[in-house]
């Protein structure tokens, strides 16, 4: 028998192995007055399994609790704050998801011809519009998959340019303030980088791009706001720099959350820029669904924009493939469709007024946070923050606490923990973005237990050490669980 270890209503749950007793069926049907096929006699024997050994056989309310019970562990923004800096991790409206589920989007085939595929094709060129406006851009494709498949797309648009005029440039500038993303980026666009140091005010200052940017140079990655929540303001003079020296600027928009309504990235000297619809329109990020990073460019880059491109002719859409400069395609037909629907129903809902003020909410939410809590985590960069905020473990390093004492400890206390220990330039960052869709109640009731966290760490620091308790697994072995991540039932736990 296995140990009892249920408290309440947080039920243990056995691998779905274990609960599998042989014969017990899903099902229960009249007698049949046909023969009962075997699967060979259905099955090509090529395609069947050799062994059925070991497969686990159920009820239907067995498979449905299981489930249930399983997806009840699962903490998203659903079930509360869920502050992971740099993630969004905002509430998404309903009506978007539903709107999505509609037959007359969802059955749609990609293989349906254009005269049948109007509605949605109008839905791609009017959103591609949007971002368009709201970036401050000339053109937009739809079809990355994620925000770093968009850095791509971006730096294969950049190096084929590039190709065009005959140049054949070898280095990108990333500042240390940029999201990862954007190192990997480079380098698989067979770039190599070379890091630019930000100030001591936590941004880019134009000597330091001044004194690397030459004609080796193809781009600039700049994460705007840059991962420490802080608004690249020289930005602006920057892409003078660069692109006085014919290289481009690359903005990271993926925090756009930040921006909208506000600033146009476009108005700000960047030549391309990818947004993450599964952040800021209406995706929720990480949830290990698809997502969508449309890129945006500037009238030059557009030839090479991946294919097939929305085009309107008359009343007519269409989709063009016939564009002999293009880097290609990025994804099967047209991007994850889905994501590109909620999008645009999370526009049309908000409007533009709307989508300032998701802004406005999510940076003054920050700010708030920023400043109850500044006093009792160190703040590294004290000045006023954008959509997120990063404080350190300094002021509880003395009591041996560390910034992942302190994550740990929120789980006990029923918060999803920040994103820690990134960025890299801060050591033992916090980083915590609200969002705009938390409530005061809601961030005052997350600030009041980093506050009583702070004090545990003073008079109790053992607390932090062996925290969490109130969960069913403790501390785990994450490097081991990256490493050797278990994904086959072997008969042993
Ligand atoms: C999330 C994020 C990315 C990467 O987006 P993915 O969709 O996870 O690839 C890139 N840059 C920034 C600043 C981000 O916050």
């Amino acid at each position: 028998m296995r140990n009892i270890k249920d408290t309440g209503l947080i039920q243990e749950e056995p691998l779905i192995f274990e609960l599998g007793r042989q014969g017990r069926r899903g099902y229960s049907l009249p007698r049949w007055d046909v023969k009962e096929a075997e699967p060979t006699d259905l099955i090509p024997s090529t395609l069947l399994r050799e062994e059925w050994e070991g497969f686990p056989e159920l009820s239907e309310v067995d498979v449905v609790r299981h489930f249930t019970r399983l997806s009840q562990w699962n903490y998203g923004v659903d079930s509360g704050f869920y502050p992971l800096g740099s993630c969004t991790m905002k509430y998404s409206p309903k009506v978007n998801e539903e709107v999505a589920r509609w037959s007359g989007f969802a059955g749609v085939h990609p293989y349906q011809p254009e005269d049948l595929s109007q509605g949605i094709l109008r839905l791609m060129y009017e959103l591609e519009g949007f971002l368009a406006e709201i970036t401050g851009m000339d053109h937009v494709s739809l079809q990355p998959a994620a925000g770093a498949h968009g850095e791509l797309a971006g730096m294969m648009m950049i190096r084929a340019y590039l190709q065009a005029r005959g140049e054949r440039r070898k280095k990108v500038l990333v500042p240390d303030t940029a999201h990862g993303t954007n190192c990997s980026t480079s380098s698989i666009a067979s770039y190599q980088m070379v890091e630019i140091k930000s100030n001591e005010k936590g941004v880019v200052g134009p000597e330091a791009v001044a004194s690397e940017m030459d004609e080796e140079v193809a781009a600039i990655m700049v994460t705007n706001p840059n991962t420490l929540g802080l608004f690249e303001e020289h930005l602006k003079e920057i892409a003078e720099i660069v692109h006085r020296k014919g290289g481009f600027v690359y903005c990271d928009g993926a925090n756009l959350n930040a921006l909208m309504g506000i600033v146009k990235l476009g108005d700000l000297g960047v030549d391309v820029v990818h947004l993450n619809l599964h952040k800021t329109f209406s995706t929720p990020h990480g949830g290990g669904g698809p997502g969508a990073g449309p890129v945006a460019v500037k009238k030059g880059l557009a030839p090479y924009l991946p294919i097939p491109v929305v085009e309107k002719v008359g009343e007519t859409y269409r989709l063009n493939e016939d564009r002999p400069q293009s880097i290609g395609k990025m994804k099967a037909f047209y991007g994850n469709f889905g994501v590109l629907l909620k999008a645009y129903a999370y526009i049309l809902s908000m409007g533009s007024e709307g989508l300032r003020r998701v802004s406005e909410m999510a940076v003054l939410n920050a700010n708030y946070l920023m400043k109850r809590l500044k006093g009792h985590y160190f703040l590294p960069y004290d000045r006023p923050c954008m959509h997120e905020c990063v404080f350190t473990d300094r002021f509880q390093e003395r009591f041996d606490v560390s910034t992942l004492d302190i994550a740990k400890r929120l789980i006990d206390y029923g918060f999803h923990p920040p994103t820690i220990y990134f960025p890299l330039v801060v050591k033992g960052a916090m980083m915590m973005e609200p969002t705009e869709t938390e409530s005061k109640q809601g961030l005052d009731r997350f600030i009041e237990t980093m506050i009583e966290i702070a004090r545990e760490a003073e008079e109790n620091p053992e607390l932090l050490r062996q925290a969490p308790q109130k969960v069913k697994v403790r501390r785990l072995d994450e490097v081991l669980a990256a490493r050797k991540p278990k994904l086959k039932w072997t008969g042993e736990k």
